[in-house]
Parts: C-alpha cells; structure tokens; sequence
C-alpha cells in the first residue's frame, strides 16, 4: 500500500512494522501554494504566535511551529513575554492583532500561567482569526459541519488517516480521552455526514466501564489520554488502525537530556497486531503542526476574499 502523505504511519500488515512513511507532500504542497499566493495576489499568509513564560514544552512548541511557518514560506511574528505578563495587555495585544492586516492568524500557546483568564484570552480572538479552532464560534461551525477552523490535532489525525488510505467511513473509531482539543472535537468531526468522516465513534474516559471490551472492537482506535502504556496488546483486535496521540516524558538515562517520549500507546506489543500505527514522536505532533499551517493559508485566501 502507498502512503503518499507527511505523517509517518508505520504499516504492520504481516505483524512485523515495516514502511515508515515519511515525506513532506503536504507541507511541499503548501509551499508551492503559498509561492502562488504572492506571486498572483501579492499575499503572504501570517500567523503571529504569542508566548507568555519559559516553560520549556512551550518554547520547544513554538520554535517547531516557527521554523515550520519560515519553511513553507508563511511570515510569523513572535510576541514572546515573562510569565508576569498581564492579562489586560495580552487583551490589548490580541485585539490589536485582530484588527492587523499582514496577520491572518493568532496563536496563543497554551497553557497560560494561572493568573490569566484562558477561556477569556481564546474568546477574545476574532474567529476569523482563530487558526488553533478554540473559539466557540469555530466549535460550532466544526459541529455542524459548516466551514470554519477546525482544531488542528483532531483535523490531523483524519487528514494522517485519510491520506494514508485508511476507510474511516462505516468504521468502529474509539476515541480514549474527551478533552476539548483531541477527543471531543475529533469525534465531532469523524461522525460528520461527509467524504472522510462518517464513522460510529465512541468516546472512553476515566468514568467508562470496561474500556478494553469496547477498544476490542475498534476498527480505529485513538489513544488522547496522556498516560503511557493505556493501551496494551490485549485490548485491541487484530489489524486495529493505532492513532497514537499522546506524547508523555519518561525517564532515560541513555539520553542527553535525561528523558525520552513516548505515546499512550504500547508501540512493540501492539504494532504486532495493529495493521498500521503512528509512532511517538513524528506521527501526530508533525502533523497538528501542517494543519496550524493549512488554517493560516486559507485564512489568509479568505481575508483576500479568494475562498469561502
Ligand atoms: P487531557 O485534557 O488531560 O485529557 C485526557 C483525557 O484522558 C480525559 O478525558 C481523561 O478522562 C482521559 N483519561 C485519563 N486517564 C484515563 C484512563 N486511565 N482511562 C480512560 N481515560 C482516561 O489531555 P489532552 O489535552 O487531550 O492530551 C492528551 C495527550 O495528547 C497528552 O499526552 C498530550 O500531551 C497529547 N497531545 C498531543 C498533541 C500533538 O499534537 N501531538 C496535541 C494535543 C495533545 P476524564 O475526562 O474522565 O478526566
């Protein structure tokens, strides 16, 4: 089978792991589209990110995400300030943000230090603007399946699922985890009546009974919970599709910085049953990353007025 996308979705079909995937298509085909943009209608799309504090998970976010927008060619603008940084000036800075024209786009990196309002600063984004898809306007267009933002993890995973050839619709899809930014929006968008949707989807949490009955019959299973080894090779069938989303520290001596990550997902018991699995990390992580860089793009074509 041919996997013709960014995602790296290692196939077991034959319960070894083989063929890794790894290019950059989607990202090469931005670039392109973006190189057209300027050149046709003058536009470069620009995304300004905006981080409050040091901690090290968030700086190494941005950076990843600053290096992807320079790559494809998308101008981004950092505003990077102390963790004491108060909330009525980030109000300020967003809305002035909201009314600039060279940024199509405002990221603010999450998550925020205690003494600012979270849900206030994600509501003070102009929706138009929201290419994270936080905003409550943008959550409901994604539930009524009208066009909006949708949030990019969950609009990852289908596009990794899709562009790897992976049937969703008809599909069992057992979501672990219902957080507002994996769990519950990609079953939103998974259960839609639409090409690369249509699928039954349960979603598991901490009050579910027996969740190891209800993975056994994962067509697809999506691991968002934030705790290795959740998933182990006895709650999953054979030739189960593995979505693993989370990414958790451990531990590691061996390494330079002391630590290594890993997913929810026990990678070696169940690739051996599983017919295809992301890894940890480069599976998810990359591709959440193209889809903040696809929202810019076609925010900045629905600002010129080129797209709906
Ligand atoms: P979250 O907000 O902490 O939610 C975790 C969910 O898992 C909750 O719904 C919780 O249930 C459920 N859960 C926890 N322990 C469980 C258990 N033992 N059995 C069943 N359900 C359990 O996490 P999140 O923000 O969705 O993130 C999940 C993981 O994905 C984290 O490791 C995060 O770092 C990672 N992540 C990765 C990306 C990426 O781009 N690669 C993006 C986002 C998140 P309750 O609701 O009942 O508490």
């Amino acid at each position: 089978m041919t996997i013709r996308d960014e995602p790296k979705v290692k196939r077991a079909p034959t319960g070894k792991a083989e063929a890794l995937a790894k290019n950059f298509k989607m990202r090469q085909e931005m670039q392109i589209e973006v190189a057209a943009l300027k050149e046709k209608h003058n536009i470069v799309p620009g995304l300004a990110f905006i981080l409050i504090g040091d901690d090290p998970a968030s700086v190494s976010y941005v950076r990843g995400k600053e290096k992807a927008c320079e790559k494809v060619g998308l101008y981004s603008k950092g505003y990077k300030f102390d963790a004491a940084f108060q909330e009525e000036k980030l109000l300020s800075l967003i809305e002035e943000l909201n009314h600039e024209n060279t940024i199509h786009g405002i990221l603010v990196q999450l998550p925020l230090p205690d003494h600012i309002d979270e849900e206030k600063v994600l509501y003070s984004i102009d929706p138009k603007k929201d290419v994270d898809g936080f905003h409550p306007v943008n959550t409901g267009k994604m539930m009524i399946g009208a066009p909006g933002f949708l949030p990019c993890t969950p609009h990852g995973i289908q596009q990794l699922l899709v562009r790897n050839d992976i049937e969703i619709e008809g599909k069992h899809v057992v979501i672990i985890g219902r957080s507002n930014i994996v769990g519950k929006p990609l079953a939103m968008i998974l259960v839609q009546k639409k090409p690369g949707a249509n699928a039954t989807v349960t979603i598991c949490h901490t009050r579910t009974k027996d969740i190891p009955a209800i993975t056994k019959t994962a067509d697809i299973l999506v691991a968002a919970v934030g705790r290795p080894h959740t998933v182990n090779a006895d709650m999953v069938k054979q030739g189960v599709v593995i979505i693993d989303v989370g990414v958790n520290r451990i531990e590691d001596k061996t390494k330079k910085k002391g630590y290594r990550l890993i997913g929810d997902v026990d990678f070696d018991e169940v690739s051996r049953k599983a017919s295809a699995i992301t890894p940890v990390p480069g599976g998810v992580g990359p591709m959440t990353i193209t889809m903040l860089l696809q929202n810019t793009i076609q925010s900045a074509k629905r600002h010129a007025g080129i797209e709906k």
